[in-house]
């Protein structure tokens, strides 16, 4: 099947009176986040849905850079775009939202997850030249993978396609269902399945193979689950999928994003002024208001805690009143600043939010945070 895909406007040309809001990757963050993770064995840099929106191909330079030995996606394109910006590194996409292109994967060298029966007769019926294909196993989420019952049917149907010249099997791999979790014992069942697993398709003649269960979270709290590779993803941009609780006693990583953006208006107001839509929040006293040119368009989560804040000028100050599409505004008390004053929505250190208290603020994970952000914040490198 083939598509029509729409143009994307041409990136504009434009002179900026001052700085555009930015997302700007902090590739010494990634650097350090990717060392940390691979004291413990090889890992795979997970850069799918744009590298955790901080940008695919600078998260996955970085991460390489860094000693990363993998890289993984979802999709095949995915990984393809990667190929044709110069990497050279393995590359796994395990998902195929749109089926798996044999040929893609065969031409771009990107090896591919499989996870049933019927999926791999597929690719094996379209391939023409040997795909390199990792079989996927259920480990406790029913969420793809196949099922232990029919690990024998898709091994015994690997070594036809083996045979027939169309696919190497090089890996086998699962999933943890308790991706946020620092506990090592609710892992366990399914580091036993993983391992009886690698077993049968070693006896059923498929070696080397290269074995893989873990994410971030693994990494970093349960080393029994490592097996030849983890794939980590949240972890490198600085997210623990197991939160503040699993920060206890250790450093966290290093957050690997500044995402900041400019007072576009100034106002002073009086007391009893309502702001925004609505009206959702009216001053109590006489106060100054600075507008910042993000709204959720570009991932600045609509439903806010009235703690929800920014910095500017090295002191936070609250978002107030809904957030709009394209802006928020925020209450800088006696302080005017001037347009163009950079306001930092989250980034490491200083009084700058953290991508995890942005997530507390909206009642979510650090990780929709960062994939939320719209695509006309700028993606720069530090
Ligand atoms: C997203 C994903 C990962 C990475 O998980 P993190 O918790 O973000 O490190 C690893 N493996 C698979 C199959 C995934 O879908």
């Amino acid at each position: 099947m083939t598509t029509i895909t729409q143009e994307r406007m041409p990136a504009a040309q434009h002179r900026t009176r001052f700085e555009a809001p930015t997302l700007q990757l902090l590739p010494d963050a990634v650097a350090e986040n990717v060392r940390r993770m691979r004291a413990g064995g090889p890992v795979m840099a997970v850069v799918k849905a744009d590298g955790y929106g901080h940008g695919a191909l600078a998260v996955a330079s970085a991460a390489l850079d860094a000693g990363a030995e993998w890289l993984g996606v979802t999709d095949i394109a995915e990984g393809s775009r990667l190929r044709d910006a110069g990497i050279t590194a393995p590359i796994l996409a395990w998902l195929h939202p749109s089926g798996i292109d044999a040929a893609l994967a065969a031409t771009a060298r990107i090896d591919v997850a499989v996870g049933s029966v019927d999926e791999l007769a597929e690719l094996i019926d379209d391939a023409r030249m040997p795909v390199r294909v990792h079989l996927q196993l259920d480990t406790g989420m029913a969420r793809g993978g196949c099922p232990v019952q029919d690990l024998p049917a898709l091994l015994r149907l690997a070594r036809r396609g083996r045979d027939a010249g169309r696919i190497d099997v090089v890996g086998v791999m699962g999933h943890l269902p308790q991706a946020d979790l620092a506990d090592p014992r609710a892992n366990l069942p399914w580091v036993m399945r993983m391992q009886h697993a690698r077993d049968t398709a070693l006896r059923a003649g498929f070696a080397p193979l290269v074995t893989h269960l873990g994410a971030t979270a693994a990494a970093l709290h349960d080393p029994a689950s490592r097996f030849d590779l983890v794939r980590i993803g949240a972890g490198l941009v600085g997210i623990d999928p197991a939160g503040r609780s699993a920060l206890v006693g250790r450093s966290a990583l290093a957050q690997a994003g500044r995402f900041t953006a400019p007072v576009v208006h100034g106002s002073e107001v009086a007391a009893r002024t309502p702001i925004g839509y609505a009206g959702a929040y009216v001053t109590d006293r006489r106060t100054h208001l600075s507008v910042i040119g993000v709204g959720y368009a570009d991932g600045i989560p609509r439903e806010l805690s009235p703690t929800a804040s920014v910095e500017i000028a090295g002191r936070r100050h609250r978002i107030v009143g809904r957030v709009s599409m394209d802006q928020i505004v925020v209450d800088t008390g006696d302080t005017a600043y001037a347009r163009g004053s950079i306001a930092t929505i989250f980034g490491p250190g200083g009084a700058a939010p953290s991508v995890q208290e942005w997530a507390d603020w909206a009642g979510t994970i650090p990780h929709t945070i960062v994939t939320g952000i719209g695509a006309r914040v700028v993606r720069s490198v530090a």
